[in-house]
């Protein structure tokens, strides 16, 4: 399978991505306070314990994607998955929101009509996937052996350890919200979707799946 495309995979020491954006660049569908935080300190802190983990194992010199495939599933290597993943899963976020986001390309556009409904039912159907994730976890629209579709995954889980090519995501855990919207998950992923999502990152991974 190929790559997610996200600038997370130049690692040895992993470091933590700089955002895509100016840290206010999302508000007010995201504050600066939230994007700080989020950034900053709950990503800056998977990147380093990641790095404390891997430390001296040989898993420090694999690609990010590597290290969290060859940790998913293993009991005993469960913290070094979770914050590998994590750190995954938060560098192809930051790539999947941009201000002033495009609409779907015709491409994704033609898809989005035969696999999902369309891109209203997309959209319907993308926050309500994501509210109903219960507890901590991501949403995501993949590429499943040629179809979209909508996924949900739980605390640090990622579809790229499965045969799946995300294209975009959203990230679900409440240090993504709760700033801004307190317990209102829908009313954020909602805007989010509709104002954020990075339709042309979704069509570089598309190109590559
Ligand atoms: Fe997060």
């Amino acid at each position: 399978m190929n790559q997610p495309l996200s600038r997370a995979k130049l690692a040895q020491p992993f470091t933590l991505p700089a955002l895509p954006w100016s840290a206010d660049a999302l508000d007010p569908v995201i504050s600066r306070r939230t994007i700080e935080l989020h950034h900053g300190k709950h990503h800056a802190a998977y990147v380093e314990k990641l790095n404390e983990l891997v430390a001296g194992t040989g898993l420090e010199r694999l690609p990010l994607h590597e290290v969290v495939r060859r940790t998913a599933g293993e009991e005993a290597r469960t913290e070094v998955f979770n914050n590998a993943a994590q750190a995954l899963n938060h560098a192809f976020y930051w790539d999947s929101l941009k201000p002033q986001a495009p609409k779907p390309p015709e491409t994704l556009r033609q898809l989005l009509d035969r696999d999902l409904g369309g891109y209203d039912a997309f959209v319907g159907d993308f926050t309500k996937a994501a509210t109903a994730q219960f507890g901590s976890g991501w949403a995501w629209l993949v590429v499943n052996d040629g179809k979209l579709e909508i996924r949900t995954t739980s605390n640090a889980a990622t579809p790229i350890v499965e045969r799946l090519t995300p294209l975009l995501t959203v990230d679900v855990w409440e240090h993504a919200y709760y700033l801004d919207y307190q317990n209102q998950r829908e009313q954020h992923v909602k805007a989010v979707v509709e104002q954020l999502l990075n339709w042309e990152f979704a069509a570089e991974n598309l190109a590559r799946a």
